[in-house]
């Protein structure tokens, strides 16, 4: 039995509302709800109140150092501590932590991506604290959730576009609510459960595999005898040092905050999943950063690497994040639960058709907030959605929607009857959504499922974009809405007409069939098959308008984050083939040749004897020969490509490089490698097999 008291230890870490209703004056305290609430900017003398009850907190919590933590665009995240300590003037120190302190930072900018929005030597950075995210304790050091932007205010980071968003998404569902003559509501966020999946492996293997250590999956490794097939591992029962793992790694996220509450084995051997109660989009993205780290950390504990890229083995499944996403209001009424009133039924028919006509108009941003180099394993190979985006709704609300668009009666399974008129809705039963597992996009009874996103990315550019894409169309709506003379009319001839104008963006149907790929082309969707394929769509016109509309991204930023995001996808790639260079060159290849000369040597000796002797071993060297031959071949053919790549200019034309020139060369490295791992003995081969690694933790 465990001797730990859960609640006792949840967020014993962090500086939540407990800590601070018990160590604020009762004004202060509730400046800074009204501040994290409503957005109401801090007094100055607040923040010095604030500053002082964090620190004495931290300090009775073992702390010596403070951080602006943030969230750069590297995908990880980034802190500079600072001690508390000031000199007294007597050779001794007080601790101090000012107001100005917690508020603002100004970390060296320079070494962060920026996109070319910041020449290096303008290194000049600011982090500005974010009220909306508690304070935490992470190695002995108070960390201060912040923003990070550039000296002429430009974001640099994850967090500040993804702030922005919510402001607009509230601004936007507030005007739709205020018609529905609601006036109580003060502010509607959107919240986020994401599910994460993650590898385990030993260490010692780990630390055996350059390709894992410098590039996060495998580049070589032959199929193994046994894969997924079993269907076994899914739900299976849980191992005793994955347990061990699990337990502890859920004690730390609860220290954090963090609502950690389902864990399980996935599809794949070796992999696993972790999900976390829903919150606030913005708590919910830093907690999985924190999350991502604290996995990683736990891990080394326990003598395992936790592996998050997408895609660490070929031929299982790959890892994924699920972002379950929905919104509310400050009383905690979900806008996108069906409800069982008509006054309900209609407000939510009208939020349900926004999110179909948003992720229709916007697709291109959807695929853009998954698209990375590790994803574009997983997107389309038939163990994740497609890269094209499509909504799961289910029968019920599809044929609900489809009979509002017909002005036909619909009749639900349970034979409520309804009469058309969005005044006059029916009660939805209880389960309205069946299961689909396929679909990129699913609405799952009262929340959507957005399914495309890879492990290790931070789920603050997806949550951006859906955000802002739906705030547009709400703000749409609105604008017609208010305008319209008799509100009922007005919302039965919009939801009317925009189902029927966004209706192609739904299917029902299995996603990772191929009959789907030839449908979604005929109904005119999106297919963006690669991230080069797909970001160059960020800065399209309408996309600059659209963000500059809302106040989320300026087109600067936009420029900025396509470059930051092509530059990322050239360097991973580089590194990849390097790394793949470099262990076929001074590990593969000399193994095969030193298997060779073994199998060689042994067939000359036992010739002397009998002269037909070791024919298998004669016809085993000639297949290992030809492989190291083609394989050479291939090697010699990435350097050229690479250096090839030195000489293409812009980050666009750059990374298509990659995608359609590089990428085949490695691929076909791999296979000649993976056919003379296949072939060769293993105590020559110099690095663990896959079933080394997917089978023994
Ligand atoms: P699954 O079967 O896909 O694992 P679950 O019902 O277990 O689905 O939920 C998965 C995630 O969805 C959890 O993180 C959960 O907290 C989250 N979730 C549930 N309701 C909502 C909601 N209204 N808004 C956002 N996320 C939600
Ligand atoms: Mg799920």
């Amino acid at each position: 039995m465990s001797d730990i008291r859960v609640p006792d230890l949840f967020g014993c870490l962090v500086f939540n509302d407990r800590e601070m209703r018990e160590r604020l004056p009762e004004d202060a305290y509730s400046a800074l709800k009204n501040t994290m609430q409503l957005g109401k900017k801090l007094a100055p003398d607040l923040a010095d109140i604030v500053a002082a009850a964090m620190k004495d907190w931290a300090i009775e919590n073992g702390c010596t150092h403070y951080s602006h933590w943030f969230q750069p665009m590297t995908g990880v995240t980034a802190e500079k501590h600072d001690s508390f300590i000031e000199p007294d003037g007597n050779d001794s120190v007080i601790m101090e932590f000012s107001g100005k302190a917690l508020v603002k930072g100004e970390p060296d900018a320079s070494s962060f991506p920026s996109g070319g929005l910041r020449a290096t030597f303008e290194a000049r950075g600011y982090t500005a604290w974010d009220p909306t995210s508690y304070a935490f304790i992470k190695n002995e050091t108070l960390c201060i959730p912040t923003a990070f932007y550039s000296y002429g205010g430009e974001a640099l980071d994850q967090k500040t576009p993804l702030l922005r968003s919510m402001e607009a998404i509230n601004r936007q569902a507030l005007r739709v609510l205020r018609l529905f003559g609601d006036e109580d509501t003060r502010f509607v966020h959107t919240n986020v459960g994401p599910e994460q999946e993650y590898f385990l492996i030993d260490k010692e293997l780990y630390n055996r595999r350059e390709d894992l250590i410098l590039t996060g999956r495998t580049l070589f490794g032959a199929k193994p005898p046994r894969g997924q097939e079993m269907d076994d591992h899914y739900f299976g029962s849980i191992r005793p040092r994955v347990i061990a793992f699990m337990k502890e790694l859920d004690e730390e996220l609860w220290k954090h905050g963090i609502y950690a509450k389902t864990r399980h084995n996935e599809a794949a051997p070796a992999q696993h999943e972790m999900a976390p109660v829903f919150t606030t989009t913005n708590l919910a993205t830093d907690g999985n950063q924190l999350t991502m780290e604290l996995m990683k950390k736990v891990a080394e504990k326990h003598n395992l690497a936790c592996l998050l890229h997408e895609k660490p083995f070929a031929g299982v499944n790959g890892s994924g994040k699920h972002n379950n996403w929905s919104l509310s209001t400050d009383k905690g009424t979900n806008l996108l639960n069906p409800g069982s009133s008509p006054r309900e039924n209609a407000q939510f028919l009208l939020f349900l058709t926004a999110v179909i006509k948003a992720v229709d108009e916007h697709q291109d941003l959807l695929r853009i907030s998954v698209a990375s180099a590790g994803n574009d394993h997983r997107l389309g190979a038939a163990e994740a959605p497609p890269a094209v985006v499509s909504i799961f709704l289910g029968n019920e609300l599809t044929e609900i929607l489809e009979s509002l668009e017909s002005d036909t009666p619909y009749e639900s399974k349970e034979a409520i009857q309804m009469k058309v008129g969005v005044h006059i809705l029916p009660r939805f039963p209880k389960d309205n959504s069946d299961r689909n597992r396929t679909s990129p996009l699913a609405f799952t009874g009262n929340k959507f499922e957005f399914r495309m996103l890879g492990s290790a990315a931070s789920i603050s550019t997806s949550n951006t974009m859906l955000n802002t894409s739906v705030a547009d169309v709400l703000m749409q709506f609105a604008d017609e809405l208010e305008a319209a003379d008799d509100l009922n009319t007005a919302l039965h001839a919009l939801i009317k007409r925009e189902f029927h104008a966004h209706k192609r963006i739904i299917f029902n149907g299995n996603g990772y069939d191929d009959a789907w790929m030839k449908e979604a082309a005929a109904r005119g969707l999106l297919n963006l098959a690669s991230t080069p394929d797909a970001l160059p769509y960020l800065t399209h016109p309408g996309n600059l308008d659209l963000f500059a509309r809302h106040k989320v991204f300026t087109s600067a930023e936009l420029f900025s984050r396509c470059e930051i995001m092509q530059e990322n996808y050239c360097k991973v790639l580089n590194i990849e083939a390097r790394t793949m260079l470099d262990m076929a060159q001074k590990q593969i290849f000399p193994a095969v040749s030193a298997y060779v000369k073994s199998l060689s040597e042994t067939a000359l000796a036992a010739r002397q004897l009998t002269p037909t002797a070791c024919t298998a071993e004669t016809t085993l060297v000639t297949k290992l020969s030809a492989l190291a031959d083609s394989m050479y071949g291939h090697i010699e053919e990435l350097k050229t490509v690479l250096h090839e790549s030195e000489t293409v200019d812009g980050a666009e034309a750059k990374s298509k490089f990659f995608c359609n020139t590089v990428i085949p060369v490695m691929r076909a490295l791999r296979t000649d490698a993976d056919e003379l791992e296949a072939s060769t003995a293993k105590s020559y081969w110099p690095y663990p097999t896959y079933s080394d690694m997917l089978f023994y933790v």
